[in-house]
């Protein structure tokens, strides 16, 4: 890995829960790496009045319990430690803004990384406030969390405003799905491999799926929740982003534009779900009572902060079409949910059946289609469909898997994404980041289904730990097609 220059990493929500879960951590191992060199600094900011031994106490506790017993170690520990600092910041007040000055005096020549991890509406005057107290360098940078905003109007105005203030390449829009290695993997098998590329286009490819499920239901943040949904949570980033990277052509170079030009090209493409086709393409779901792995959970509606009357959807299926003639035809269609029945990401791409039966005279009726799956998580790796001879002197044809896993061929250590994004965007390298133009795309696409011109569909119950609800089997059913299912790896067939 390349070696950075001296930064300093200005963490805003550093108490949050995702500073705690998820980046603190993921700056522990750049620093167990050896990326973080002696000058850098992450400086953690937020609202709460703590001394910096009192925010130390609280991340040695998260990165304890967030870090393997392997990688937390008291010598390690002590020398992350010794570069971090709080400095206590209320964002609406540019008074505080000061003392963030004067905590980065004389570093201006370092790369100035400002991660926003808070809620967006707070993104504008954040930026407004740093940039009248001149923290924004030449050198700086600013990483925004999703949810970018909570449709294509609100995407815009902050798109502005953050970029009134930072050129557009100073701007790191985040979606950590992209830092995931398996999802990076879809770059390499599709680009570097001369084997799929005949294969990637319809003509070859049936249909692709595309699944985010969680067992985990809103812990503890449905105040959140109410507000977003998983059409806001999940599809309009996470899931079209995968698309995107699925679907788009062959970039001309690895240069970051050249790369997320065809990403939006792609998000241009995909033909707009509006009118009628609201109800008949998408499925919106809500979990009930019911148990996962076991456990008994309560339904969405008696969770803390969510309304008795709430119609958020917990689950969204949707098929969605790519309007270009690589993909004319083939439907993508995507479903994500929480309180499912297992926690699965994956994307399985199934080609089509052999154009006739040669073993129509033998025992032989039938052949499962040859599916290439990619899995996400939890584990990482992919599997690939195919069928043989059983051996004997019948001919009898068996579906086997051919499956490669990370960890059988690398040491693989888990990685959430964000150590990736958080090393490249100190190296200043956007190619796993999004530009507005895509942002302001993806939104487009998810607000007629936000908001459909009938007003809004109905959110179907499904019990939690269960695949979802039956109106998204039907979604398709209805094309003579299932989903795979989510708790077993046996392939599900599919009419021709
Ligand atoms: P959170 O737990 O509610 O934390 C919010 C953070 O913002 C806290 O550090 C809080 O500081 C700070 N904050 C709030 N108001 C402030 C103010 N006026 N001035 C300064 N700091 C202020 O939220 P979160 O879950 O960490 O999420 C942060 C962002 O990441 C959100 O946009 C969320 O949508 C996104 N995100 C979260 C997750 C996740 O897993 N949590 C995943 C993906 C994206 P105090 O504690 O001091 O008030």
């Amino acid at each position: 890995m390349q070696k950075l220059d001296t930064f300093d990493m200005v963490l805003f929500g550093g108490t949050g829960d995702l500073a705690l879960r998820k980046l603190v951590p993921a700056l522990y191992r750049r620093h167990v790496a050896g990326q973080m060199g002696p000058s850098s600094r992450v400086l953690a900011v937020a609202r709460t009045n703590l001394s910096r031994e009192e925010y130390l106490a609280q991340i040695e506790t998260t990165c304890r319990k967030h870090l393997s017993g392997e990688e937390f170690t008291e010598a390690r520990w002590r020398a992350f430690a010794a570069q971090v600092d709080y400095v206590r910041v209320d964002v609406t007040d540019p008074q505080d803004f000061r003392k963030l000055r004067a905590a980065l005096e004389g570093r201006d020549d370092a790369t100035r990384v400002i991660f926003l991890s808070t809620a967006p509406s707070l993104f504008t005057l954040t930026c407004d406030n740093l940039a009248a107290a001149d923290i924004v360098t030449p050198k700086s940078r600013v990483v925004l969390e999703k949810p970018l905003g909570h449709d294509r109007a609100s995407a815009d105005l902050i798109n502005r405003s953050v970029g009134a203030i930072f050129a557009e390449q100073q701007i790191y829009r985040i979606d950590h799905y992209l830092g995931k290695e398996t999802v990076q993997n879809l770059m390499a098998l599709r680009f570097g491999n001369t084997l799929f590329e005949p294969l990637w286009r319809r003509g070859r490819i049936r249909h692709v799926q595309i699944t985010i499920a969680e067992q985990l239901g809103v812990e503890g943040r449905g105040q959140f929740y109410e507000h977003t949904g998983a059409l806001r949570d999940m599809v309009q980033n996470h899931l079209l982003q995968l698309v995107c990277i699925l679907a788009m052509e062959p970039p001309t170079s690895s240069d970051p534009d050249a790369v997320r030009d065809e990403k939006l090209k792609v998000l241009r493409a995909l033909r707009p779900i509006m009118g009628n086709a609201v109800q008949n393409k998408t499925v919106r779901g809500q979990y009930r009572a019911g148990a996962v792995s076991g456990q008994p959970v309560p339904s969405y509606l008696d969770e803390a902060g969510v309304a008795a009357d709430s119609t958020t959807e917990t689950f969204v299926a949707l098929k969605a079409e790519i309007d270009t003639w690589r993909w004319a035809g083939v439907p993508f269609y995507l479903r994500t949910g929480k309180r499912m029945t297992a926690r699965r990401t994956e994307i399985s791409v199934q080609l089509k059946a052999v154009p006739f039966l040669l073993f129509r005279d033998t025992p032989v009726d039938k052949l499962v289609p040859n599916v290439l799956t990619l899995r996400i998580d939890p584990e990482h790796g992919t599997t690939f469909d195919f069928n043989v001879k059983v051996p004997g002197p019948v001919m009898q044809i068996g579906a086997v898997k051919s499956s490669f896993k990370y960890g059988d061929f690398f040491a693989e250590r888990p990685n959430v994404g964000y150590e990736t994004l958080l090393y490249d965007c100190m190296l200043g390298d956007e190619t796993l980041f999004q530009r507005a133009d895509s942002i302001e795309t993806s939104w487009a696409a998810v607000d007629s289904v936000l908001h459909p011109e009938g007003g809004p569909l109905p959110v179907h119950g499904y019990t939690a730990g269960s695949a979802g609800p039956k109106e998204a089997d039907a979604l398709l059913q209805a094309d003579g097609r299932a989903w795979r299912p989510l708790a077993d790896e046996h392939t599900q067939d599919d009419k021709n």
